[in-house]
């Protein structure tokens, strides 16, 4: 198929030294995918260089946008779409500019494209091929030991109490890591290793979906969860500062839980109570317009 290229690269100019009608924009964040619609509209033809496999920059990853707190998303992805139907912009993505010649009116480039892998003219998306990663799908070694050595007999006999009341249930890894996580507000090493040998089911397998969810913890987790929201509108009416005093009455870093096991302080975006700003969530309980010197004796509250 022929594509209607209605602005040639020498629409300007034709050989020697005359101006060409195509431009070179380095980087596919959104300023070059703005300036690329804008010359694609002045009547240049356009060649978008991006290192990164996908163009979208730093905007693609954000959350929402200040001071609006609009979604981030909501706004680029018109002009991702918008960029990459222009018959005029020709996306290069995985390249890198090798080299730059000439002058103003009249550069010659050298872009160097690495492999993807796949023939992107004919991915659909489907997802089959993250499947069947033979990096993604690393085969798990041999457990120098028994793995159920390592539990001490009450806990082997807790544990197995859970998997035993899951017996024949299709699917039963997610309610057994909830039940584990639910007693013992993480889920220890051991007891997945036990886990795993029981179902036969890979640790890989069982590590992917544990570290996949927010709920769970590989790490022990304290009494009480304080979470505080470093969302835009909490973040601009002082979060940061108001994690900066919870580390130094908790004594952790973000992250982090107590020698004593009372907290553990974590951050979260957006719990959707913006005219609190700035929030915190202790255990379910939210707090909202918190000033620092109130922050002790809310923490009083929690033993
Ligand atoms: S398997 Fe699917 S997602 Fe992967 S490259 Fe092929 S079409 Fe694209």
């Amino acid at each position: 198929m022929t594509l209607p290229d209605t602005k040639s690269p020498t629409a300007a100019g034709s050989g020697g030294n005359a101006p060409c009608g195509a431009v070179l924009v380095c980087g596919g964040g959104v300023a070059g995918i703005q300036a690329s619609l804008d010359l694609s509209a002045a009547g240049f033809r356009v060649y978008l260089v991006e290192e990164s496999p996908t163009i979208g920059g730093g905007m693609a990853r954000l959350d929402k946008t200040f001071p609006t707190g609009d979604c981030a998303t909501c706004i680029i992805s018109p002009k991702l779409v918008e960029c990459m139907r222009d018959y005029n912009v020709e996306v290069m993505t995985m390249a890198d500019v090798a080299s730059l010649e000439g002058e103003p009116g009249r550069f010659t480039a050298e872009v160097r494209k690495r492999p993807r892998g796949v023939i992107p003219s004919r991915c659909t998306g489907c997802g089959d091929c993250w499947e069947a990663c033979p990096v993604r799908n690393v085969a798990q070694p041999t457990p120098a030991f028994r793995p159920s050595e390592r539990l001490a007999a009450d806990d082997a006999a807790w544990i197995d109490g859970i998997l035993d009341r899951y017996r024949g249930d299709p699917g039963p890894l997610i309610p057994i890591l909830q039940d584990v996580s639910d007693d013992r507000r993480y889920l220890p090493r051991p007891v997945l290793e036990h886990v795993s040998e029981r179902l036969g089911i890979p640790m890989v397998e069982i590590l992917r979906v544990a570290s996949f969810y927010n709920a769970f913890s590989l790490e022990p987790v304290g009494r009480h969860v304080v979470e505080v929201c470093l969302g835009t509108a909490c973040f601009v009416r002082g979060s940061g500062l108001l994690m900066e005093r919870l580390e130094g009455e908790i004594g952790v870093r973000m992250g982090g839980t107590d020698p004593q096991g009372r907290f553990t302080l974590r951050s979260v975006r957006c719990i959707g109570c913006c005219a609190l700003a700035p929030a915190m969530r202790i255990g379910g309980i939210t707090f909202g317009k918190v000033r620092l010197d109130g922050v002790a004796e809310i923490l009083e509250r929690f033993q």
